[in-house]
């Protein structure tokens, strides 16, 4: 069996507070690939002024898990087109010999029986992977863990995940790109004149 994690995103750009989640995913989970799937469109949010465009956010989630032997960029999600929506991707990734493993930060967990597609189905394909994105998030994460297990009898494991507080809404607004975000993927930003950069 192969133990497959997934991380989903805009990428918009992408940082190090993803491949840090997916790192610590990857150990507590003991897996053997993360793919990083960036939305062609999210259903949850409008893409904002001045984003990259979807090439760019595969290119720049390449240049991201570049150096890595265990992570990926799948295109997936772009290659399908239309909405992206979980449920379709656990789906189209399913395979008898394969573990799927949805690694989400606080945030995501918080609206998954709210504001996705077929959440029922979601747990029932995968095991989702929470973890805390800031440091206040543990209780409501354990809350958040039990109602969605007795609602969908999910299966959810709770990572431990130092956090590292960046988000790519930070990176667009002039956040240090040598700190935040790898130097391949600073200098392509830099490079194409992302962001007003
Ligand atoms: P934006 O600021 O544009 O909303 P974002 O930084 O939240 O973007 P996304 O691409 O929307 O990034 O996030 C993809 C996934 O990565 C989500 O599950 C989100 O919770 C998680 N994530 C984002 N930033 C961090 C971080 N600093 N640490 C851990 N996980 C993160």
């Amino acid at each position: 069996m192969t133990r497959l994690g997934l991380m989903g995103g805009t990428f918009n750009p992408p940082h190090r507070g993803h491949l840090h989640a997916a790192q610590c995913a990857r150990e507590d989970l003991r897996l053997d690939r993360v793919l990083f799937i960036p939305t062609n469109l999210p259903p949850h949010k409008k893409l904002p002024e001045g984003s990259a465009t979807t090439a760019q956010r595969c290119e720049m989630v390449r240049l991201l898990t570049a150096g890595c032997g265990w992570a990926e960029l799948s295109t997936v999600e772009v290659d399908r087109g239309g909405a992206s929506y979980t449920v379709d991707t656990l789906r189209q990734l399913s395979a008898p010999d394969r573990e799927l493993f949805l690694i989400l930060g606080t945030d995501m967990l918080l609206t998954l029986d709210t504001g996705w597609r077929e959440p029922e189905e979601i747990c029932r394909l995968c095991t989702l992977a929470a973890y805390a994105r800031e440091a206040d998030e543990d209780a409501l994460l354990a809350e958040k863990k039990a109602s969605i297990e007795q609602k969908y009898g999910a299966r959810i494991c709770l990572i431990r995940h130092e956090p590292f507080p960046v988000s790519s809404t930070e990176l667009r607004g002039g956040g240090d790109l040598d700190r935040l975000t790898t130097p391949a993927v600073a200098a392509y930003i830099r490079s194409h004149k992302l962001y007003g950069r």
